[in-house]
């Protein structure tokens, strides 16, 4: 199967996504059971687990461009429990779903869960002992250790689309949904690689576009799209990992600002991720460019941000610069709720706003979606509720 290097828009990442639909729909079917917005990590995690608790359903995937071409593709791959707002009440154990997810459809992402490391710049107890020690606007020490780890995100992407697809759903590429006409059974308007429009009328929707298209997922108020830049490093030498602190490879992020992240990959070049770029003329992040001015200005100071942080990373080089989009809440926590326009129905969910902590969220809200839409015990919770 050929590799899909993702939208150069954006840059270009340094894994690539392996997906080819099982058979080309040749005629888009006109009703469907469900119907999910967005190929992303929790759109794919939802209809793969859809088509597994409902099999006699069917499940439609609309894509507007290219499995992962939005944040999934594109992430930091980080692997991290809880909430960017910390855990929540009956939120239960998000590493352990998703490892259940990994496990159930078979997909390797190379998951390794060894914890993660909070840095920051006080001069404190806690950091005593720290492997690292940066010079970031003050001295960078690790503070805590967390559950959680890192995976490939390309694998993941390409686990979950090809695990749908084996399950039965169909993957629609290109597809791109324009607007929903709201009756008791919605119906989506998409238009496909030739640009006409069509419809399908749905029984259920699952909306995961998350930072993109908030209009039509009624993820406005409150909201922040961004589009967060990374950039990575050649492979170092393992002496350059012991230099740095980074041996051990534990992914680490700051827990004060200026914000840094990062991670080291199997073949020791490092991911460094900080700097966030806003559309500048609406909250369309379709519209920019990472090689436009600004984000490119913000990714040579992360560069040499990278370079002073140590003297043996003072030459080092970068391969890859890239952006994805982003989407903060004010409150911090996800969304994981009705769509406001289904409320009484309650055939529609919107999850999203993971801010920078969606990657085992995501697939794990996806199919906790699916088990509701099923008809499992389960319910959505107050803390994702749109007005939180
Ligand atoms: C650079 C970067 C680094 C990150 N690092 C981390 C990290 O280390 N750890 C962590 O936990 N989280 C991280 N995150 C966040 C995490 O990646 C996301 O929260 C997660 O991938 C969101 O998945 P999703 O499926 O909800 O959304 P997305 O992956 O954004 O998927 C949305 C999909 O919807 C599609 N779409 C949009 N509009 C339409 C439409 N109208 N019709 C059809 N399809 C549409 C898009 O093309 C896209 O494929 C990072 C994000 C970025 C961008």
């Amino acid at each position: 199967m050929p590799g899909k290097k993702i939208q150069p828009r954006w840059g270009q990442t340094p894994w690539t996504i392996h997906f080819q639909p099982k058979s080309p729909v040749r005629k888009l079917p006109r009703v469907a059971d469900f119907v999910v917005i967005g190929g992303g990590f929790t759109g794919l995690a939802a209809a793969a687990w859809l088509r597994h608790f409902s099999p006699e359903q069917s499940v439609v995937v609309l894509e507007a461009v290219r499995v992962g071409a939005g944040a999934s593709g594109r992430t930091g791959g980080m692997a991290l429990a809880e909430t960017a707002a910390g855990n929540q009440p009956g939120l239960g154990d998000v590493l352990a779903g998703l490892r259940h997810t990994l496990r159930t459809f078979e997909i390797n992402c190379d998951l390794d869960l060894r914890g993660a490391w909070e840095i920051a710049r006080e001069d404190h107890a806690r950091s005593a002992g720290s492997p690292i020690s940066w010079q970031d606007s003050g001295t960078l020490r690790v503070v805590n250790q967390v559950d959680g780890g890192t995976l490939d995100p390309g694998k993941l992407v390409s686990g979950l689309a090809q695990a749908a697809n084996r399950a039965g759903a169909q993957i629609l590429q290109n597809h791109r949904v324009r607007g929903i006409q709201w009756r008791a059974n919605p119906e989506v308007e998409l238009a496909g690689p030739s640009g006409r429009t069509k419809i399908i009328t749905a029984g259920n929707i699952i909306f995961a576009t998350n930072a993109l298209s908030l209009r039509n997922s009624g993820l406005q108020q409150g909201m922040h799209p961004r589009l967060t830049l990374a950039v990575l490093t050649a492979p170092v030498a393992e002496k350059l990992l012991e230099e740095i602190g980074l041996a051990a490879r534990k992914p680490f992020y700051t827990v004060d600002f200026p914000y840094l992240w990062g991670r080291v990959r199997k073949d020791r070049s490092i991911v460094w991720g900080a700097g966030l770029v806003h559309s500048p003329d609406s909250n369309d992040l379709d519209a920019v460019n990472v090689a436009d001015p600004e984000p490119s200005r913000i990714f040579a100071q992360l560069e040499q941000r990278v370079r002073h942080l140590h003297p043996a990373l003072a030459q080092v080089k970068f391969t890859h610069r890239w952006g994805g989009p982003i989407l903060f809440r004010d409150s911090w926590k996800p969304v994981f709720d009705w769509h406001p326009r289904s409320a009484g129905r309650k055939n529609v969910i919107v999850a999203g706003a993971y801010a920078g902590h969606g990657v085992a969220l995501s697939s794990y809200l996806g199919k906790w979606a699916a088990e509701i839409l099923t008809g499992g015990a389960r319910s959505l919770p107050k803390w994702g509720q749109l007005d939180e």
